[in-house]
């Protein structure tokens, strides 16, 4: 069995963390080590998915749900509702948590940099 990950970790109450909103199937969080004035993460409940890419192959429903949420997100945190979506796919990208997540960047973003 493998560990299970921070965000389950987070989602089961055992990492302190403030679960900002949730759906049945998703919740979001703030970034521990905010990269914008608004870094929100969404997060599905689910630990079946690695990488957004196995989401996108097998829950096509599910990224449309994050998209969506993330959209709410962004208009209840920012003054504009505008924001950056990011997945990190693979440890040379820098994702460091294998439970897939979306990065809600947004209040203020000035460079066009694609980075998180
Ligand atoms: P990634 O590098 O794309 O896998 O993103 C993982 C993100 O999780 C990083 O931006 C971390 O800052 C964030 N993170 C790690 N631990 C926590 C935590 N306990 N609460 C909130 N965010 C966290």
């Amino acid at each position: 069995m493998t560990e299970p990950s921070i965000f389950t970790r987070i989602l089961d109450g055992e990492i302190p963390a403030e679960i900002l909103a949730e759906t049945d199937r998703l919740f979001a969080i703030r970034d521990i080590a905010p990269q914008a004035p608004v870094h929100l993460l969404v997060v599905p409940k689910t630990a079946d998915y690695r990488d957004v890419t196995e989401v996108a192959a097998a829950d096509p429903s599910l990224l449309a749900e994050i998209v969506a949420f993330a959209n709410e997100l962004a208009g209840q945190h920012t003054d504009d509702g505008d924001f950056r979506l990011i997945f990190n796919t693979g440890a040379n990208a820098g994702q460091t948590v294998f439970h897939v997540h979306a990065h809600v960047l947004g209040g203020g973003l000035t460079e066009k940099s694609v980075g998180a």
